[in-house]
């Protein structure tokens, strides 16, 4: 008998349907004996049609209201799914954040969870009741609600599957794994095996929307197993052929590139003219980091008159409105320009083979050059390269750049 989290995200709850096909799959894992927690998404489009009325009243609304119209969209499909077990004859009870209670930071509208008490969790659960539990969801030391940004419910899954030591958290989606590129935009994308955490973590911060980041910190740090899942299929977790995301010890062959990645979710900003003078760029960047505003790629470019000089940088485009705001109220910036651009798109090879072998960066630029792409910011880490590049050239370069690193005929590892 083991203890499973089971995480089901919103087009696996788009419908009745689809909600009575994912209690299914909890009731097979339950008739193996197996104690289950569920935790689901809100239904597919709930929850951008929550944040599209919020931007409807102001760009700038306050964000603890923001987290308590955003995180209804869970608590609605948590009761349907207690709902759909007990007609399927089980016994089941939803639980929301604040009840648990899963605590989280204050930083409203990407939360941290801080921590989840699970002795109540544990009570249920050898009574043999499935727990249902909303994902994206918490409560901050306030007792306001607070959700734990885009995609956060795969993050309540594993913050759950940590504290209550689960054997492991099966992530259900629309796609049957992690693959090379995503399936949607590349058709021969192929689906990775096993993928180490370190590159899991990377991919998600550059754009891999198949799991949150902070899930996969959360699991890399606690060593949960996370396997991700297609929720169409009628087999459940143990017998699906999905990706297992794992210690890198557990992987036996180490792709130097093993996925390209790219988000359209940055804005880029150009504060034009900046005099030319230490302490200049923390006079920028420490309001912002003040402001909860993170600050991804930056370039400063080298002034030809040594008096002045541009600094442009990435920040999530959600949160350009409000880092303008921030820039704008600088009394050292009165007079500068701030140009800023949302038609961008951050492009990114990932691979922990990467740490070991050269010419990835040169093979990347020459790639892209060769489709005419311009490359607008570069940065880099050990087990990546990115770069920024108009918006419009997002599936020509993620293509160009699966076909240049062999991906779609890699066997991978
Ligand atoms: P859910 O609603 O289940 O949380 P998401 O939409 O958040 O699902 O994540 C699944 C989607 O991630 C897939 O439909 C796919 O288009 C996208 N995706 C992007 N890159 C990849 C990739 N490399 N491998 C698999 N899926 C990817
Ligand atoms: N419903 C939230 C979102 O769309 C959280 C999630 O599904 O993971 O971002
Ligand atoms: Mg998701």
């Amino acid at each position: 008998m083991a203890l499973i989290v089971a995480k089901f995200g919103g087009t696996s709850v788009a419908d009745i349907e689809r909600i009575e096909r994912a209690a299914a799959k909890v009731v097979q894992e339950v008739e193996r004996g197996h104690k289950v927690v569920v935790v689901v998404s809100a239904m597919s489009g709930v929850t951008n049609q929550l944040v599209e009325h919020c931007s409807a009243i102001s760009k700038m609304h306050d964000l603890r209201e923001y987290d308590v119209v955003v995180s209804s969209g869970e608590q609605a499909t948590a009761g349907l799914m207690a709902m759909a077990l007990q007609k399927a004859g089980v016994q089941a009870r939803s639980w929301l954040g604040w009840q648990i209670p899963i605590r989280t930071s204050d930083m409203h509208g990407k939360a941290r969870v801080t921590g989840v008490e699970t002795e109540e969790l544990h009570k249920r659960l050898d009574s043999g009741e499935v727990v249902v539990v909303p994902g994206f969801q918490g409560v901050t030391e306030a007792g306001r609600i607070a959700t734990l940004g885009r995609g956060g419910s795969d993050t309540t899954a594993v913050a759950l599957a940590a504290a209550l030591e689960a054997e492991r958290c099966d992530i259900y989606t629309d796609v049957d794994g992690v693959y090379t590129a995503d399936p949607r935009v590349v058709e021969q994308a192929q689906k990775i095996p096993k993928v180490s955490y370190e590159e899991m973590i990377e991919l998600a911060s550059l754009g891999t929307k198949v799991l949150q980041i902070r899930s996969v910190e959360i699991a890399m740090n606690k060593e949960v197993p996370v396997q991700v899942l297609s929720s169409f299929e009628d087999e459940i977790g143990s017998d699906l052929p999905g990706t297992l995301v794992t210690r890198e010890d557990d992987i036996m062959e180490k792709q130097t590139v093993s996925g390209v990645a790219y988000s359209r979710d940055d804005a880029k900003i150009t504060v034009l003219d900046v005099p030319d003078k230490p302490g200049l760029a923390a006079k920028i960047f420490k309001p912002l980091a003040e402001a909860a505003i993170n600050i991804d790629m930056i370039v400063q470019n080298v002034s030809s008159d040594t008096k002045t000089t541009d600094v442009t940088f990435t920040v999530s485009r959600n949160e350009s409105a409000r880092a303008l705001e921030v820039i704008g109220n600088l009394e050292e910036f009165q007079e500068a320009g701030v140009l800023t651009a949302d038609n961008v798109a951050k492009i990114s090879v990932v691979g922990i083979g990467m740490v070991s072998y050269h010419g990835v960066a040169s093979k990347m630029f020459e790639t892209l050059a060769e489709k005419g792409i311009n490359i607008q910011v570069i940065s880099t880490s050990e087990i990546k390269i990115s770069v920024l590049v108009d918006e419009e050239y997002t599936e020509l370069a993620v293509r160009a750049l699966h076909e240049a690193f062999g991906l779609e005929e890699q066997e991978a590892a």
